[in-house]
Protein backbone atom coordinates (compact mmCIF):
# COMPACT_ATOMS: atom_id res chain seq x y z
CA UNK A 1 0.00 0.00 0.00
CA UNK A 2 1.24 3.63 -0.62
CA UNK A 3 2.31 5.26 2.56
CA UNK A 4 -0.17 8.32 1.78
CA UNK A 5 -3.17 5.70 1.30
CA UNK A 6 -5.94 4.31 3.64
CA UNK A 7 -7.47 0.75 2.71
CA UNK A 8 -11.02 0.37 2.09
CA UNK A 9 -12.17 -2.83 2.54
CA UNK A 10 -14.55 -4.83 0.80
CA UNK A 11 -17.60 -4.31 3.27
CA UNK A 12 -17.95 -0.60 3.76
CA UNK A 13 -18.71 1.95 6.69
CA UNK A 14 -21.54 4.16 4.42
CA UNK A 15 -23.18 7.22 5.75
CA UNK A 16 -26.19 7.90 4.79
CA UNK A 17 -27.99 11.59 4.78
CA UNK A 18 -31.11 12.96 3.55
CA UNK A 19 -32.78 16.31 3.42
CA UNK A 20 -36.81 15.83 4.27
CA UNK A 21 -37.91 16.49 0.68
CA UNK A 22 -35.18 13.90 -0.49
CA UNK A 23 -35.81 10.87 1.75
CA UNK A 24 -38.41 9.20 -0.30
CA UNK A 25 -35.93 9.23 -2.96
CA UNK A 26 -33.32 7.76 -0.71
CA UNK A 27 -36.20 5.32 0.91
CA UNK A 28 -36.79 4.43 -2.57
CA UNK A 29 -32.89 4.13 -3.49
CA UNK A 30 -32.12 2.26 -0.74
CA UNK A 31 -35.16 -0.37 -0.98
CA UNK A 32 -34.03 -1.00 -4.76
CA UNK A 33 -30.29 -1.79 -3.27
CA UNK A 34 -31.14 -3.73 -0.59
CA UNK A 35 -29.29 -7.11 -0.77
CA UNK A 36 -25.99 -4.81 -1.60
CA UNK A 37 -26.46 -2.30 0.75
CA UNK A 38 -26.69 -4.60 3.65
CA UNK A 39 -23.30 -6.44 2.93
CA UNK A 40 -22.29 -3.23 4.34
CA UNK A 41 -21.85 -1.30 7.70
CA UNK A 42 -24.28 1.50 7.85
CA UNK A 43 -24.94 4.89 9.53
CA UNK A 44 -27.37 7.49 9.29
CA UNK A 45 -28.64 10.81 10.84
CA UNK A 46 -31.53 10.25 12.87
CA UNK A 47 -34.32 10.18 11.08
CA UNK A 48 -32.87 9.66 7.76
CA UNK A 49 -31.92 5.93 9.77
CA UNK A 50 -35.29 5.48 11.74
CA UNK A 51 -36.85 5.91 8.21
CA UNK A 52 -34.39 3.21 6.20
CA UNK A 53 -33.81 0.86 9.29
CA UNK A 54 -37.78 0.15 8.89
CA UNK A 55 -37.68 0.26 5.26
CA UNK A 56 -34.59 -2.06 4.79
CA UNK A 57 -35.32 -4.00 8.24
CA UNK A 58 -31.69 -4.19 8.98
CA UNK A 59 -29.69 -2.50 11.30
CA UNK A 60 -28.29 1.20 11.11
CA UNK A 61 -26.44 2.58 13.52
CA UNK A 62 -28.61 6.40 14.14
CA UNK A 63 -26.64 9.28 14.87
CA UNK A 64 -28.31 12.52 16.28
CA UNK A 65 -31.19 14.06 13.36
CA UNK A 66 -29.30 16.21 10.85
CA UNK A 67 -29.83 19.58 12.37
CA UNK A 68 -29.61 18.58 16.02
CA UNK A 69 -25.60 17.51 15.43
CA UNK A 70 -25.86 14.18 12.68
CA UNK A 71 -24.44 15.61 10.05
CA UNK A 72 -21.30 17.09 12.38
CA UNK A 73 -21.16 13.69 13.87
CA UNK A 74 -21.07 11.90 10.84
CA UNK A 75 -17.96 14.40 9.91
CA UNK A 76 -16.39 13.82 12.54
CA UNK A 77 -16.21 9.81 11.78
CA UNK A 78 -14.62 11.15 8.37
CA UNK A 79 -11.70 12.76 9.96
CA UNK A 80 -11.49 9.84 12.38
CA UNK A 81 -11.09 7.71 9.18
CA UNK A 82 -14.19 5.76 10.00
CA UNK A 83 -16.91 5.99 7.04
CA UNK A 84 -15.28 4.78 3.57
CA UNK A 85 -18.37 6.05 1.85
CA UNK A 86 -21.62 8.86 1.89
CA UNK A 87 -24.65 8.86 0.35
CA UNK A 88 -26.07 12.45 1.17
CA UNK A 89 -29.09 13.30 -0.83
CA UNK A 90 -29.54 17.16 0.24
CA UNK A 91 -32.10 19.47 -1.00
CA UNK A 92 -30.61 21.66 -3.69
CA UNK A 93 -33.91 23.53 -3.66
CA UNK A 94 -34.75 24.95 0.35
CA UNK A 95 -32.31 26.42 2.87
CA UNK A 96 -31.90 24.26 5.88
CA UNK A 97 -31.51 25.76 9.00
CA UNK A 98 -28.24 23.48 9.55
CA UNK A 99 -27.01 24.73 6.26
CA UNK A 100 -23.12 25.26 7.45
CA UNK A 101 -22.94 21.67 8.75
CA UNK A 102 -24.15 20.30 4.58
CA UNK A 103 -21.45 22.36 3.89
CA UNK A 104 -18.82 21.43 6.58
CA UNK A 105 -19.42 17.37 5.93
CA UNK A 106 -19.38 18.10 2.22
CA UNK A 107 -16.04 19.99 2.80
CA UNK A 108 -14.28 17.06 5.35
CA UNK A 109 -15.73 14.89 2.19
CA UNK A 110 -13.16 16.43 -0.32
CA UNK A 111 -10.94 17.13 2.65
CA UNK A 112 -10.00 13.04 3.17
CA UNK A 113 -10.77 11.83 -0.46
CA UNK A 114 -14.07 10.24 0.50
CA UNK A 115 -16.70 9.19 -2.20
CA UNK A 116 -19.94 11.27 -1.86
CA UNK A 117 -23.02 10.65 -3.69
CA UNK A 118 -25.79 13.17 -3.73
CA UNK A 119 -28.22 12.30 -5.66
CA UNK A 120 -29.92 9.06 -7.64
CA UNK A 121 -28.22 8.48 -10.49
CA UNK A 122 -24.45 9.09 -8.68
CA UNK A 123 -25.55 6.38 -6.12
CA UNK A 124 -26.48 4.38 -8.86
CA UNK A 125 -23.15 4.57 -10.91
CA UNK A 126 -21.18 4.46 -7.01
CA UNK A 127 -23.10 0.97 -6.22
CA UNK A 128 -22.68 -0.64 -9.32
CA UNK A 129 -18.60 0.01 -9.18
CA UNK A 130 -16.51 -2.97 -9.60
CA UNK A 131 -14.92 -1.44 -6.19
CA UNK A 132 -17.70 -1.59 -4.61
CA UNK A 133 -17.34 -5.33 -3.90
CA UNK A 134 -13.44 -4.99 -3.56
CA UNK A 135 -10.81 -3.20 -1.57
CA UNK A 136 -9.63 0.11 -2.52
CA UNK A 137 -6.55 2.36 -1.66
CA UNK A 138 -7.75 5.77 -0.61
CA UNK A 139 -5.32 7.98 -1.49
CA UNK A 140 -4.62 11.26 0.38
CA UNK A 141 -2.67 14.56 -0.11
CA UNK A 142 -0.02 15.03 1.98
CA UNK A 143 -1.22 17.14 4.54
CA UNK A 144 2.36 17.50 6.07
CA UNK A 145 3.16 20.53 4.60
CA UNK A 146 -0.18 22.03 6.50
CA UNK A 147 0.13 20.33 9.82
CA UNK A 148 3.84 21.34 9.98
CA UNK A 149 3.90 24.94 9.10
CA UNK A 150 4.74 25.82 12.61
CA UNK A 151 7.83 23.59 12.81
CA UNK A 152 11.03 25.76 13.05
CA UNK A 153 9.65 28.60 12.50
CA UNK A 154 11.67 31.05 14.63
CA UNK A 155 9.44 34.20 14.99
CA UNK A 156 6.61 31.67 16.25
CA UNK A 157 8.85 30.68 19.03
CA UNK A 158 10.24 33.97 19.59
CA UNK A 159 6.62 35.26 20.24
CA UNK A 160 5.96 32.42 22.86
CA UNK A 161 9.09 32.59 24.60
P1 LIG B 1 -32.41 13.64 9.61
O1 LIG B 1 -31.29 14.64 9.25
O2 LIG B 1 -32.03 12.31 9.02
O3 LIG B 1 -32.42 13.54 11.12
O4 LIG B 1 -33.69 14.16 9.06
C1 LIG B 1 -30.96 14.82 7.91
C2 LIG B 1 -30.42 16.21 7.71
O5 LIG B 1 -31.21 17.09 7.51
O6 LIG B 1 -29.20 16.42 7.74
Amino acid sequence: MKPNALPIASRKRIALVAHDNKKKDLLEWAQYNRDLLVQHELCATGTTGTLLELALDTRIEKLRSGPLGGDQQIGAKVAEGDIDFILFFWDPLEPQPHDPDVKALLRLAVVWNIPVACNRATADFMISSPLMSGSYERILPDFAPHVNRFNDNPRLLEAVE
